[in-house]
């Protein structure tokens, strides 16, 4: 009996140390990108190989990360992201949801190409159904460049991700020190490396001397409060994006109703402006039974609904993002009213 006590001390002591010295389990998901990009020049920083290394050698590059997490890793894809397509990001989205459905892992960071890393993050704001963290992150210049951004920034979005203090507060991006939501940052510059910016809203927060510093958070419903989600969804509906601008033809408005889109992003001018040709458009293709949504190719701002003007209103969403969500959003219904309110809270 004696003997019994004494090991159940025993096993107790060890659990608790155990558990004591026990770090967060952090998943890193590779899809491609310039962050495993090679070249075969150290100052090539443009028309390298994106996606040419695999998730080992991007975790073995930053072995200061282990400080924090204890990490594994899995290839979801390796391509640059201007190929990256719903199957791949709704594959992506259901690997995040079992991961994190799981008690032995904390938090996930994925590494991806900067180029659609507008679009990926923001549908897994909507799809992942958890408020453990989940961090984008990704790099201006390839693996081999003078001053490689990509080990910094793993290693950055590992420590978030680790991190209880970023639950709950959306899908983020992490790159160059600056802490981003998914909801408000997009790509801004072509080849600069703080490319990644919500001019309007800001940073959720930023990184200095190795400490995290929150400093805002964003009102719009995400993750374990979203209505959407990845089940039993192989590809996104159809929804494309027409251009506005002086002279645009409506024969893209027809293009899209033959092609039997399901919703159109309409970038307008100004306010999410359109000419009395295009208006025309718009009524025809919503005839058809398109959903169409006027946003703004000004870059920031809310496009408002109109008085004049059919179709819905994008809110603040960049074209790309409210793509997604219209996507997203005619999987549950095809209601206007509703799908206008869904871009008010999301
Ligand atoms: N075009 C590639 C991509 O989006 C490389 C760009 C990058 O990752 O910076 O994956």
């Amino acid at each position: 009996m004696l003997l019994r006590i004494f090991a159940a001390i025993l096993l107790m002591l060890f659990s608790v140390s155990a558990m004591a010295g026990s770090k967060p389990h952090v998943v890193i998901l590779a899809t491609g990108g310039t962050i495993a990009g090679e070249a075969p020049d150290n100052t090539q920083t443009t028309g390298y190989k994106a996606g040419a290394l695999g998730v080992e050698a991007l975790i073995n590059a930053v072995p200061e990360a282990k400080k924090y997490a204890d990490i594994s890793g899995e290839q979801v894809a390796n391509i640059g992201s201007e190929n990256m397509t719903s199957d791949v990001t709704l594959r992506l989205s259901r690997r995040v949801n079992q991961l994190l459905a799981r008690d032995d892992v904390n938090g996930v960071v994925i590494t991806h190409g900067t180029d659609t890393l507008d679009e990926t993050p923001y549908l897994l704001n909507l799809t992942v159904k958890s408020d453990k963290p989940v961090v984008f992150t990704a790099a201006m210049r390839p693996s081999t460049a003078i001053s490689a951004d990509g080990p910094m920034n793993l290693l950055e979005a590992v420590q978030i991700a680790a991190s209880p203090s970023s639950r709950d507060r959306g899908v983020l991006m992490v790159m160059n020190d600056r802490i981003g939501s998914a909801r408000f940052t997009r790509k801004t510059n072509t080849t600069a490396l703080d490319t990644f910016k919500a001019p309007e809203q800001g940073y959720l927060g930023q990184i200095a001397g190795g400490r995290i510093y929150w400093e805002n958070r964003i009102e719009k419903k995400h993750t374990k409060n979203s209505v959407f989600d990845d089940r039993n969804l192989k590809v996104l509906p159809q929804v494309v994006i027409i251009q506005g601008y002086q002279d645009d033809p409506a024969y893209m408005f027809d293009a899209a109703i033959e092609h039997h889109a399901q919703g159109i992003i309409y970038v307008g001018t100004g306010n999410g402006s359109a000419s009395t040709r295009i208006e025309a458009a718009m009524r025809k293709a919503e005839k058809a039974g398109i959903i169409v949504v006027r946003s703004s190719r000004t870059g920031s701002g809310i496009a408002t609904m109109s008085d004049s003007l059919p179709g819905l209103a994008a809110d603040s969403l960049s074209p790309d993002k409210a793509r997604i969500l219209l996507a997203l959003a005619l999987t549950k219904t095809h209601r206007p009213d509703t799908i206008q309110k869904y871009f008010h809270q999301y």
